[in-house]
């Protein structure tokens, strides 16, 4: 059976292995167990029931909650040659028939259905097919306890009653015991075998940015994007309106971006949707509305324009970049502002107790100065040994400093004001400006007035930032914001403790300049394809692929990535195929796609490389 799931990988979807779990929970549903799978986002849990579908004999039924991932995943499926259809209201009357006659042939290897469908369907259609096995993905729905409850889900509990012998596998990225249990009972599923993959997407780096005001942020941003080339990527706002802001800033600065929010018209949100999907537009600014649904593999960055109000968000926000498994960047701004406005929300909230300690948890991993990656692993209960090497901690390890006096100048500025101020003032007085604010409250008379000059403030905001992290001083939210000093603080105003600061260089790049030793570290973290350096003739031939990828996407009405993922052309860009034996072996490429476009690819790839030999 090994060698067979190994062909059937290859063959229909081009890959030359299988991902750590994919072969056992395979395994154990082709020999007819149930199954629960827990992986992360792009951890690889379609193959899972996809080829023992392929394997097994009569067809396989998928429950799935969205429309917008049932056409995705049965887009991709027929593009590999398998037979697969989705029975939604998306089809039309004659193709509807025509679908159903063909799961009653046995013709389909696959059939999406919704869980209405499910519900419609047990004693129709579905009792009159071979059913291989049922795959219900996004199984947390199922759970009152998960934040995607759908009450339809309840009713799937049915299907193992109806086809006791058929076996079930459940699958989700939501991992908490709770929803486990209920996923299991709910579903009845007998004996289940749990698998939980490890929850690292450690081809995602993570990078976080603080104190940077508005235009900064969106000056940042466009450097970062710009110098990536075309890519995509999703950038994260809390309000609707920042939505448009960003998306109209970024846009007169030659990038493709559009908006995304609740307050559009549906079909002006499908439009948005449609047009990232298939590489029309490079950017979404968007609230959290969007992502669920979007399968798209070659997303490359995510960016939170603001702070998320909890890890489990986050996590789930930036785990839509790298699908593919290729290097992907995950960017976050945080700002004091941002947090006053989430912590205002959270009190505000029901479950006020709850949300306060999930910013609380969201704040310490913006603030840490150590691996973040194993930061987020600890708080989903996974234990790490090792920093990850590509994190903005691991590659840019903070150098500390003796900044002692530079803390006392600020604390002693904050109490000569009687502890009146909030942050920016602060700074003011600090670097003596000349702001009416200031002057009318006599502040310019205060010793401490200009003691900060030598630094910017930036410098000093980043500082301030540190001493509240260290617990110098804190900010008061019921009187304004303004700061106060601790008893901690005030041991170091008199002298009886050291403060020790982070260095802090001032840079407009998001992303962390790599040290030469941890970069070598980060690079054997990720076992993956290597990467392609900006001026390369690889990175002129991947452009060029890329482009002959949206062309024939165009032709064919489909999203670029289900031609070929980012992956399958950076691997032909690196190994330049020249026979059809060499491009069979590239990433992703089974046999219906090595037929249908091994030619065109390697044509070009061939033009490509002996222009580049003449010019030489
Ligand atoms: P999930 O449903 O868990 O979010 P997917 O099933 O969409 O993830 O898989 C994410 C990406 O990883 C897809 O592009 C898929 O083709 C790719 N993938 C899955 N398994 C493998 C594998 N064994 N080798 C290489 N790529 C894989
Ligand atoms: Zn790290």
């Amino acid at each position: 059976m090994e060698e067979q799931l190994q062909f059937l990988l290859k063959e229909f979807f081009g890959y030359n292995a299988f991902r750590p779990l994919q072969a056992d929970i395979i395994k154990k549903v082709t020999t007819g167990e149930d199954v629960l799978a827990l992986m992360p986002t792009g951890g690889g849990k379609s193959i899972c029931f996809q080829l023992p579908a392929l394997h097994l004999e009569g067809t396989a039924v998928v429950v799935s909650p969205l429309i917008a991932l049932m056409k995705d995943q049965v887009g991709g499926l027929q593009a590999n040659g398998i037979a697969a259809v989705a029975l939604n209201s998306s089809l039309t009357e004659d193709e509807r028939m025509e679908a159903r006659r063909k799961c009653r042939m046995g013709e389909i290897k696959l059939l999406y259905i919704s869980p209405e469908g499910v519900q419609a369907e047990i004693s129709g259609l579905l009792s009159e097919m071979h059913i291989s096995l049922i795959a219900v993905d996004e199984a947390h729905c199922i759970s009152r306890w998960g934040h995607d409850f759908r009450p339809e889900y309840t009713q799937l509990s049915t299907l193992k009653e109806r086809f006791p012998h058929v076996p079930i596998i459940a699958l989700t990225a939501t991992a908490d015991k709770a929803t486990r249990i209920d996923i299991i009972k709910q579903l009845r599923l007998q004996h289940p075998q749990i698998f939980v993959a490890s929850f690292d997407r450690p081809n995602i780096s993570l990078a976080v940015r603080r104190g940077l005001g508005k235009q900064e942020k969106i000056s940042a941003m466009a450097k970062f994007i710009l110098t990536g080339g075309e890519q995509s990527g999703i950038v994260y706002c809390t309000r609707r309106a920042d939505t448009e802001t960003v998306a109209t800033a970024l846009r007169a600065m030659g990038i493709k971006a559009s908006a995304y929010h609740a307050g559009l018209a549906p079909q002006e949100r499908d439009a948005v949707q449609e047009d990232f999907v298939n590489d029309r537009i490079e950017v979404v600014c968007a609230t959290i509305a969007f992502g669920m649904g979007i399968d798209k593999s070659n997303v490359r960055f995510v960016i939170h324009y603001n702070m998320p109000s909890s890890i489990e968000n986050y996590y789930q926000e930036i785990g839509r970049a790298g699908r593919d498994g290729l290097r992907s960047s995950a960017i976050l701004f945080y700002s004091l502002g941002d947090f006053v406005t989430l912590r205002r929300f959270a009190e505000e909230s029901r479950q006020s107790e709850i949300n306060l300690e999930k910013l609380d948890r969201m704040q310490r991993f913006c603030e840490t100065d150590l691996c973040r990656r194993r930061i987020l692993l600890n708080y989903f209960g996974e234990e790490t040994e090792y920093d990850c090497g590509n994190c903005d901690a691991c590659l840019n390890p903070p150098e500390r400093f003796d900044g002692s006096i530079l803390v006392q100048k600020a604390l002693s500025a904050i109490l000569r004001t009687n502890e009146r101020v909030g942050i920016n003032l602060t700074i003011d007085i600090l670097r003596a400006s000349s702001r009416a604010e200031l002057l009318q409250q006599g502040f310019h008379l205060l010793k401490t007035y200009g003691a900060g000059r030598d630094l910017s403030f930036k410098t000093w905001k980043e500082y301030i930032y540190q001493m509240l992290h260290l617990g110098y001083i804190e900010v008061d939210y019921a009187a304004s914001h303004v700061l106060k000093v601790t008893p901690a603080g005030r041991k170091i105003l008199f002298g009886k403790a050291p403060a020790m600061l982070t260095t802090y260089c001032e840079t407009d790049d998001v992303r962390s300049p790599a040290k030469e030793k941890s970069a070598k570290k980060a690079k054997a973290a990720l076992p993956d394809l290597p990467a392609i350096d900006d001026n390369s003739i690889e990175k002129t031939l991947l452009d060029e692929l890329k482009k002959l990828r949206t062309s024939i996407a165009r032709k064919e009405k489909m999203p670029p990535y289900i031609i070929f993922s980012d992956a399958a052309l950076q691997d032909m860009a690196l190994n330049k195929p020249a026979t059809l034996e060499d491009f069979a072996s590239i990433r992703g490429v089974g046999s219906i796609k090595l037929e249908k476009y091994g030619e065109a690819f390697m044509s070009l790839i061939r033009e490509k490389t002996s222009e580049q030999q003449r010019d030489k």
